[in-house]
């Protein structure tokens, strides 16, 4: 499984830069998590949009959907000169109404997949809505934010666990526990942490949100665009006690298992 960033920044972009978008690329489907202010002018540079099989969105806030307007447009316009093109899947959830309903009215470009309408089971104590995508399955499950949110776990060769927006909570570990890379929002520096305490992480949160789970890796995104990106860094590296990827437009990471990764070389013999 690979993960390319397409956008990292929140609630606006640096200059150049783009709100929340990644390319997730598994078992041969092209699944875009977020779609953020930004992020169709990045998406293009690694695939066609044609090629997308899924657009999966953890929340309403403008940061992760408004390029979907966009791609609105560009779906449904490749789908007048291509008749063999369908709908894109998008899962979103059903809330805010308001929002909620203004997407759900764009058929012409979108299979409209609520999140609370797919397949619902119980693990360890939390409920979890899934979906199959091809090879991948994706786990929502509900994290910790002012508007209707899912973290979700992304499993096909490897698993992803993506915090999406979300202040801590134990839960989120159990949900992590494991993954081979969490990819953690990180908006505010450890001396702003009352101001976003109702919804978001620290920095140092993330990191030790990934100790406790137990990650082969960590990725931290979500950034607000004033800080010094490495005052970020140190902090989520202090929380998790090993050394941090921070995201950006153009990383690129293989996902793997991460029992893979560190089984010892066979002995020769
Ligand atoms: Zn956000
Ligand atoms: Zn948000």
């Amino acid at each position: 499984m690979k993960l390319t960033v397409l956008g990292c920044w929140a609630p606006y972009p640096r200059a150049g830069g783009a709100c929340s978008g990644y390319l997730v690329q598994a078992g041969s489907r092209n699944i875009l998590l977020e779609c953020g202010n930004g992020v169709m002018s990045n998406l293009q540079k690694y695939i066609d949009f044609r090629s997308l099989d899924a657009v999966v969105i953890s929340h309403l806030h403008p940061d992760h959907y408004m390029d979907l307007f966009c791609l609105r447009h560009a779906v449904s316009g490749a789908m007048r000169t291509d008749g063999n093109l369908r709908p894109l899947s998008l899962y979103l959830p059903g809330e805010p109404e308001d929002t909620f309903g203004q997407i759900s009215r764009f058929t012409d470009a979108f299979d409209i997949r609520p999140v609370e309408s797919l397949p619902r089971v119980w693990q360890n104590g939390m409920e979890v809505f899934q979906t199959i995508i091809g090879d991948v399955r994706i786990s929502f499950i509900q994290a910790d934010h002012p508007l209707k949110t899912y973290s979700m776990v992304i499993a096909c060769e490897g698993r992803l666990f993506y915090s999406a927006d979300t202040k801590w909570s134990a839960h989120l570990v159990t949900a992590a526990e494991g993954v081979d890379l969490a990819l953690c929002e990180a908006s505010v520096a450890e001396q702003d942490r009352d101001y976003v305490s109702a919804g978001h992480l620290t920095a140092k949160q993330a990191g030790e949100l990934a100790r406790e789970a137990g990650v082969g890796q960590l990725v931290i995104t979500h950034f607000w665009p004033e800080y010094t990106l490495n005052i970020i860094i140190k902090e989520a590296e202090e929380g998790f006690g090993r050394a941090v990827t921070a995201a950006a437009e153009g990383l690129q990471i293989q996902v793997e298992p991460f029992a893979l990764l560190h089984a010892p070389s066979p002995k020769k013999v």
